[in-house]
């Protein structure tokens, strides 16, 4: 088939693309096609998301697939669509949001397909509609990433780029990203249809999320009866998780306003998201947050915040305020407890119960003060342990710190409490949980530049690394090392 001859059916692709957001009803969408993206080609592509929507290598490589993705081509048989909906953003009501510079172009594999930069919607505001290359990178290697981390995300098909200028602080070129999640629902959806009060829109949308990711609310022992205050202790017990894993391998998101929180506990819309370098608690990732509001030591209390906004909106679903406030207790345990495994597994803590509970804490706090006085490489710290926990000298680890004398003094309580853990035990628990590849800025960095010059090898090379980054991958340690010192400089802010 060629492009000229006909136009892609869903079925050409080999699968179903109708999506069931479009069956929520008017209020909830316009109905609109991406706009074209002129002199499309593929930047990056990821082979799992590929068979994970069902479609085979060829069609990854087909220009059809490229066009359609591209926003040139429609996919028939689809109802592309952009979704409404409201939110609090750095901790004001923003009022109506909604896709912007997004269209769900469908459905398939129990995922969405989304379009990310693909032109003006009745959302857009004072935006363009579109994405630039380096932020569309930056969510695809980032989507891959976590998930490649085991940390719940939405994922990354393709992101495909474009001649076509677009304007930020300087000129630079458009960009696609092709997003997939089971759902790209908000804290802002719920918002939307309480505040602009509509219960019956908002009924369908709970119900809709219910049936589809929650069926056990319907039978939930703590909240019998109330299926949306167990909906909101679901949320917020995934919620919890979701950034006790953040906390735990160092990701700050930078903008976790209410409209880029997933209803399904995923990581979604990355924009400024950063991982640390040094271990600095109080590090701001997004340069627009003047007041340091998405800190990364702030996020587990903006997230139980958001909850709340959450709460808030199903209120009148639930009925009764005492009950959303008994749901979203539920984070206060789950958050805490959540932390303190990972960290524990980080630790090589293969034995931790009750009994060591007091111990063991005192040790991750005093290592956690340890590494936030110096500073030190957080990704790499954890790395060396792993590694030194097989037996090797610790040498590299203590060599991490100016104050030696404090890094062994630590290094020595840790080795008295490993002792009495089987050997082999701890370090494959640590090294299955403290990874030698994130994605830190300067690496995201160097991949733009050469995709601006059109060698997408990097992106390539650092997809391969980011999705098994528990591995060695003997060859790669460039790709593991320090942050430049020009890594401190690159400035990243909300939407570009
Ligand atoms: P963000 O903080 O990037 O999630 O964006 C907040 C809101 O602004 C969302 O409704 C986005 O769809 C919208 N938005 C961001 N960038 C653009 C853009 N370039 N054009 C249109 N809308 C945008
Ligand atoms: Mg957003």
């Amino acid at each position: 088939m060629t492009l000229a001859s006909q136009k892609l059916t869903a079925l050409d692709l080999g699968v179903d693309w109708r999506n069931s957001f479009a069956q929520l009803g008017p209020r909830f969408y316009t109905p609109l096609a991406p706009w074209p993206l002129p002199t499309p080609y593929w930047v990056g592509r990821s082979s799992s998301v590929a068979r994970e929507l069902g479609l085979n290598a060829a069609w990854l490589n087909s220009p059809e697939l490229l066009e359609v993705l591209a926003g040139n081509q429609p996919l028939v048989g689809t109802q592309p669509l952009a979704s409404v909906y409201s939110g609090h953003q750095f901790g004001q009501w923003a009022g109506q949001l909604g896709d912007g510079r997004a269209i769900l172009l469908g459905e398939t594999a129990g995922l969405e397909v989304q379009l990310k930069g693909s032109g003006l919607t009745p959302y857009s505001r004072m935006g363009d509609g579109r994405a630039v290359l380096r932020s569309s990178i930056r969510e695809f290697l980032c989507s891959e990433a976590m998930h490649g981390l085991g940390i719940a995300t939405s994922r990354a098909l393709c992101v495909i780029g474009s001649d076509a200028p677009i304007r930020r602080e300087t000129m630079e070129t458009a960009a696609v990203v092709t997003r997939v999640a089971p759902s790209f629902i908000r804290f802002g959806h719920f918002e939307h249809f309480s505040h602009h009060d509509q219960p019956e829109q908002l009924k369908i949308l709970a119900d809709h999320v219910i049936d589809r990711f929650y069926p056990a609310c319907r039978n939930s022992e703590n909240f019998a009866g109330n299926p949306y205050a167990a909906l909101l202790e679901a949320v917020s017990e995934r919620t919890a998780d979701m950034v006790a894993q953040w906390q735990a391998v160092g990701f700050c998101h930078g903008v976790m306003n209410t409209d880029n929180m997933s209803i399904l506990g995923l990581t979604i819309d990355y924009g400024p998201f950063q991982f640390l370098d040094g271990f600095d608690p109080s590090h701001i990732c997004n340069h627009s947050d003047t007041q340091g509001r998405y800190a990364f030591n702030q996020q587990p209390n903006i997230a139980y915040w958001n909850l709340f906004c959450l709460g808030q909106a199903l209120l009148p679903l639930i009925g009764e305020q005492e009950l959303a406030l008994a749901a979203l207790e539920s984070y206060k345990t789950v958050f805490p407890a959540a932390f303190e495994r990972r960290m524990f597994d980080k630790l090589g803590l293969a034995d931790a119960s009750a009994s060591t509970a007091s111990l063991d804490r005192a040790l991750l706090q005093d290592l956690l003060q340890l590494l936030a006085k110096e500073k030190v490489d957080y990704t790499i710290f954890w790395r060396r342990l792993s590694h030194a926990s097989a037996g090797t000298d610790a040498s590299s680890v203590r060599d991490l710190f100016v104050d030696r004398t404090a890094a062994e003094a630590w290094l020595l309580r840790y080795s008295e409490r490993m002792a009495i853990i089987p050997p082999g035990l701890a370090t494959d628990l640590m090294l299955k949980n403290n990874p030698k590849f994130v994605l830190r800025n300067h690496l995201g960095e160097q991949a733009i530049q050469s995709a601006k010059e059109k060698d997408f090898s990097q992106v390539d090379t650092l997809l391969m690394l980011l999705e098994s980054p528990y591995e060695e991958h003997p060859g790669f340690d460039d790709f593991a090392g320090f942050a430049p010192d020009w890594a401190s400089s690159i400035e990243i802010s909300c939407s570009s």
